[in-house]
């Protein structure tokens, strides 16, 4: 049997021409849209503004479901709620929710597994199984959003920071960012978005064009082409000047600040050389440090970098005048690392202990 469409995956002009199909009046479109999208609804029964027969019918030829929670666990200070996914195919994916303060932010993935291959990441150690549709990685925002919506509260960020590079599956991801943007639907401001790049330069070239007030991160780890390429093995088909200089002409074009992401590893790429080579590397550049000790991952030797050395690495892009920020490895207790959860899944399915 052929798989119903997933809902989700309609934007607003496909749902109508699917509705039109079904020779349904052109407002429909605008109820299930809202039924969607600002009443969060889950399955088409609770569409109480569309008549029985319609509801039987969506049921019907549409799939409403195409994220199913396998295991949600919370950090012990409560603060971090990471989820499981099986998506319909059976093959998993993470989310997870942070809460600090008044933010309520969560990061989602775009793919199963990651073909970049990065050593120190648990997705990259993983390899590529397939992208996510549009749909699904608008379900994961979907998923909490209604969760907080239960207690009255709404999300504030979404980070494309989880599983798999966005930039690899461009289309989907920018979709997905675009109906979640839709003011007539969930209207989640495009600067609320944040889009994190391993580097993959003709996407930021095509990224910078496309006129969207989306944030763009991108992931540095290495000031030099020797240890970039060791850590993140694209950076030999997109070296460090190429990058750089695509990141300059994004600046230039949009006006956008960048993040650049920095895994403080320890002894690898910690010292204040590097902090050096790094402020170097950004001169004059419209930009944002963020500094996170590694996360530790069962198939990389690597360790987070100490206080002392985090403090001497910012201290040192600070003389440079870059702003830079450490982040907190926030839900370490329950793995909220990119790929970690769903790594430790599929050791548990397969009985191995990688
Ligand atoms: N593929 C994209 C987005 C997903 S990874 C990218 O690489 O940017 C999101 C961020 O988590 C990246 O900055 C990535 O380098 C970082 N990351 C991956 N594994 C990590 C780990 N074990 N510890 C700390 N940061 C990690
Ligand atoms: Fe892929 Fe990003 Fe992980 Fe690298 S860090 S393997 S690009 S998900």
């Amino acid at each position: 049997m052929t798989q119903r469409p997933l809902i989700y995956d309609f934007d607003q002009q496909e749902l109508s021409a699917f509705l039109k199909e079904m020779e349904q009046p052109a407002y429909r479109s605008g109820q299930i849209w809202q039924g969607l999208y600002q009443q969060l609804l889950v399955d088409p029964g609770q569409f109480s503004t569309l008549p029985g027969q319609l509801r039987e019918n969506l049921a019907l030829h549409l799939d409403f479901n195409g994220l199913t929670p396998v295991r949600t666990i919370k950090s012990t200070d409560g603060e971090t709620i990471k989820s499981l996914f099986k998506l319909r195919d059976g093959a998993m994916i993470e989310a997870v929710l942070m809460t600090y303060k008044e933010r309520r932010t969560v990061c989602i993935s775009t793919q199963v597994g990651c073909a970049v291959g990065c050593v120190f990441c648990a997705t990259g150690q993983m390899k590529f199984t397939r992208h996510l549709t549009s749909g699904e990685i608008i379900l994961q925002v979907l998923y909490y959003a209604r969760m907080l919506q239960a207690y009255g509260d709404a999300l504030t960020n979404v980070v494309i920071m989880g599983m798999g590079e966005p930039f690899y599956n461009y289309d989907a991801t920018l979709k997905a960012v675009d109906i979640l943007n839709d003011p007539k639907g969930f209207n989640f401001g495009a600067r609320r978005f944040t889009i994190s790049t391993v580097g993959i330069v003709p996407m930021i070239e095509q990224f910078a064009h496309e006129n969207r007030q989306v944030n763009l991160a991108v992931s540095l780890h290495a000031a030099e082409d020797d240890l970039r390429s060791k850590l993140i093995p694209i950076n030999r088909k997109y070296p460090l000047f190429q990058l750089i200089q695509a990141c300059r002409e994004y600046i230039g074009l949009t006006h956008r600040r960048i993040t650049f992401e920095w895994a403080l590893i320890d002894g690898v790429n910690d010292s204040p050389q590097d902090a050096a080579r790094l402020a170097a590397l950004l001169r004059g550049m419209l930009c944002h440090v963020n500094v996170i000790p590694l996360n530790p991952t069962h198939k990389y030797p690597g360790q987070p970098s100490q206080r002392e050395r985090v403090d001497a690495f910012v201290a040192e892009l600070g003389k440079a005048g870059i702003p830079t920020t450490v982040r907190t490895r926030r839900g370490v207790d329950i793995h909220a690392g990119c790929g970690q959860l769903a790594t430790q899944e599929k050791s548990i399915n397969t009985g191995s202990d990688q």
